[in-house]
């Protein structure tokens, strides 16, 4: 005798029972069919984005500091002009090699900016007045030079309008544009960029580190990685007054010329703002 058909006078027991147990089987591998590959993309998902991330950091570490990007639109109202850019920024001088710099430039007639250290405007006037005088941008580039006392105990502001003002005594223009020691990143903090801001001084960071402070005997390496490193329709370079940097001066210039680029001086009536933390107030 059938079991389940035992006190059920209907007959509808087994034949519920079993197609509900086929029932549940379907559903489950319905279920797995849909699963199993939704589990597999978010798999997937993961995987390539860990990769993406992985990538970005290789790029990171490569260039050594973050370089942001220079939309369209900023590129088009960039001076004024939409062709290739190039700014040479020396930082620390004056120095003992100020004037073969200047001399360098004046033979390949190009221009360029000069962020400049208090003590050494102090030792080198004359430099400083023949600088102006050929056309070079001035900007200042702090007293100390110092981490801590710039950015820790907030003297950013106060060393530049110093330092801006001994530009004054001899050039007769109290420049706005500062470069930050190190990057303003991360010594720039909020409250110091607002300090900034109410004194009417800027900042420019740079997108090509030059290496010059890595390579230093080799003026060849120095010249290859700022003529590689041109890219961009805009390039700010991060030069020193080095030895091997005033070496490297006429390949950097021919290079850059043959990949298109002009060599211009930063315009106050026209600033773009260009820091590594993208204040846009700087
Ligand atoms: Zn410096």
């Amino acid at each position: 005798m059938d079991p389940y058909n035992s006190g059920n006078p209907l007959g509808l027991g087994p034949r519920h029972r079993k197609p509900k147990r086929k029932y549940f089987a379907k559903l489950f591998i319905l279920m797995a069919l849909i699963l199993l590959p939704l589990g597999g993309y978010i798999v997937y998902q993961y995987l390539t984005s860990t990769q993406q991330q992985a990538d970005v950091k290789s790029v990171q570490s490569l260039q050594e500091v973050p370089t942001p990007n220079l939309d369209k639109a900023r590129v088009e109202k960039w001076n004024g002009i939409t062709k290739k850019v190039a700014y040479l920024t020396f930082e620390d001088g004056p120095t003992a090699l100020t004037s073969d710099i200047l001399k360098s430039l004046k033979e390949q007639e190009v221009k360029a900016t000069f962020f400049l250290i208090g003590s050494n405007i102090n030792e080198q006037p004359d430099v400083v007045r023949s600088m102006a005088k050929a056309g070079h941008y001035i900007g200042p580039h702090s007293e100390t030079h110092d981490y801590d006392t710039l950015y820790k105990k907030k003297q950013y502001v106060p060393e530049m309008l110093r330092v801006q003002k001994q530009i004054n005594q001899l050039t007769n223009h109290s420049p706005l544009l500062t470069r930050p020691p190190y990057g303003s990143t991360p010594g720039i903090t909020k409250s110091i960029a607002k300090e900034i801001e109410q004194a009417k001084l800027r900042v420019w960071d740079w997108s090509i580190d030059s290496m010059d402070w890595y390579y230093k005997d080799s003026a060849k390496e120095v010249a290859n990685t700022v003529i590689s490193r041109a890219e961009g329709p805009v390039e700010i370079i991060l030069l020193h007054e080095q030895p091997q940097t005033l070496q490297a001066l006429p390949a950097i210039v021919a290079g850059l010329k043959k990949k298109g680029y002009q060599f211009s001086i930063y315009d106050e009536d026209f600033h773009v703002p260009y820091n590594f933390a993208k204040f846009s107030n700087l």
